[in-house]
């Protein structure tokens, strides 16, 4: 059985309605190498289509626009070099890191006691390039650099192939986007399941003993128990510690869940009547040092029915925005933005939709769960291992692509292998 405590499944992907399309405020892209969720797609009979990209790219750079077209954008050619030497180190230390065991790398505790924003202070000589890889990392985490250990961030960029290909759009993680929108993976799913899927149950307590766990579920009146030999937490890490679990979860566990803090994103979609940005040969990809947004991307339809931008506020921008009037306050500030990027005709937009992650409850924030410096040298063990019956799952318990869809199912499918393997015991 499947005990979901929002009135709809899918999680951190969310699918909304808008101008008569569809238009998703969640998880959005595939790319190569994630063959989970490629396959899941193909399986569900849900069609990919491309990514736009074609035309010129935008940087905003210290409140200085330029325009670009290949990866890299124009930053004086000492930073330039800079930039591509500290990636290329990076990505050489990533590969070191053993996926299912990041502790056992070597050096790993040093690696761990400070953060990628330290690394780049010590490592990284222009003020340029350190800003760059700054945008870049908090486009990627969404949250701010100094709250990544470095060595989760070697194991988190090496579990996605490598930081380059989390960043990039052309055959990285962005390549492919969902006809109909990502939910409806979880929502085809779903189907399959009929009176298995309890909605509207949030589990509020577990209690576990030699024969099984309890799980209570719904507060109140309406409260019931649910009785089962094992069960999955597919949860991230900081919203399993919010559940009381008797008995107690063991130190490491607790620690995971008081330590591993979500991203803070605000994802937000921006509808007009055309796709006026094409029209001038933009490919509607921007990149901001400024805020509110870190980043913005073309969010049109597959057929063009619909026009639209995607841009997502992230980290410490989220607040500010947040606090900055409600629905229609945080509307004025993203297209005020969007007209310093792409210029007036931004301003005519005929519909904005938007999801605040940090403020949603049953999700704690997003994209996914990061690990502070040393918490992983404190827990790393306890993020897989299971308590009693308690089986954990969620993208951040994953091996490869943790933080994305594909390493949601991989946790899955670890899981229910794990109790299948059980299943003949008493
Ligand atoms: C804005 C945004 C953009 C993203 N973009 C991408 C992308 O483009 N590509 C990509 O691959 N990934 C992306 N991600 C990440 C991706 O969404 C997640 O990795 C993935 O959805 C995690 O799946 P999960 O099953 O581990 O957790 P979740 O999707 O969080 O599922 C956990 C479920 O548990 C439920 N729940 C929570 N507490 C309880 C409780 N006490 N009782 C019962 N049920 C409970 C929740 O309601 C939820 O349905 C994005 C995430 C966000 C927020």
């Amino acid at each position: 059985m499947v005990v979901e405590a929002r009135d709809r499944v899918g999680g951190r992907t969310l699918t909304a309605p808008v101008a008569g399309g569809s238009v998703d405020l969640g998880a959005q892209w595939l790319g190569p190498g994630q063959e989970r969720a490629l396959g899941l797609a193909e399986e569900l009979g849900v069609e990919l289509f491309r990514q736009h990209i074609e035309g010129r790219k935008l940087l905003e750079f210290d409140g200085e626009l330029r325009t670009y077209r290949g990866l890299l954008p124009r930053i004086p050619m000492l930073a330039l070099a800079d930039l591509g030497a500290s990636i290329q180190r990076l990505e050489r230390m990533a590969r070191k890191i053993p996926l299912q065991d990041p502790m056992s790398a070597e050096r790993a505790a040093e690696l761990d006691a400070i953060s990628i924003a330290e690394w780049i202070a010590r490592n990284v000589r222009t003020e340029a390039a350190r800003t760059m890889l700054r945008i870049a990392i908090q486009a990627i985490f969404a949250i701010e650099l100094k709250s990544i250990s470095l060595l989760f961030f070697l194991h988190y960029t090496h579990a996605g192939g490598s930081f380059t290909r989390l960043a990039e759009v052309r055959e990285g993680a962005q390549t492919f986007r969902l006809k109909g929108g990502a939910q409806q993976l979880s929502e085809r799913l779903a189907e399959r399941l009929g009176e298995e899927l309890r909605l509207r149950s949030p589990v509020v307590g577990i209690e576990q003993g030699s024969e099984g766990v309890e799980l209570r579920v719904g507060a109140g009146e309406g409260g019931e128990l649910l009785r089962c030999r094992y069960s999955i937490l597919a949860l991230a890490p900081s919203l399993v510690g919010r559940i009381p679990i008797a008995p107690a979860l063991p130190p490491e566990r607790r620690l995971l869940g008081d330590g591993m803090q979500m991203g803070s994103v605000i994802k937000s979609v921006i509808v007009y009547d055309r796709p006026f940005w094409r029209e001038q040969g933009f490919s509607g990809e921007a990149v901001s040092s400024g805020a509110p947004l870190r980043m913005v991307f073309d969010d049109c339809e597959h057929d063009a029915s619909l026009a639209a931008l995607v841009a997502f506020t992230v980290g410490e921008d989220v607040g500010p925005l947040r606090e900055g009037g409600g629905l229609a306050g945080r509307r004025a500030a993203v297209v005020e933005h969007l007209v310093q990027l792409f210029g007036p005709e931004a301003g005519e937009p005929v519909d904005y939709v938007d999801h605040d992650w940090s403020d949603d409850v049953w999700s704690g924030g997003g994209y996914a769960g990061v690990m502070p410096p040393r918490l992983l040298s404190q827990v790393g063990d306890a993020l897989r291992a299971p308590v009693g019956r308690l089986h954990f799952a969620g993208t951040e318990t994953a091996t490869r692509w943790c933080g994305y869809l594909d390493g949601a199912i991989e946790a899955g499918e670890r899981a229910a292998a794990e109790i299948i393997a059980r299943l003949g015991e008493a």
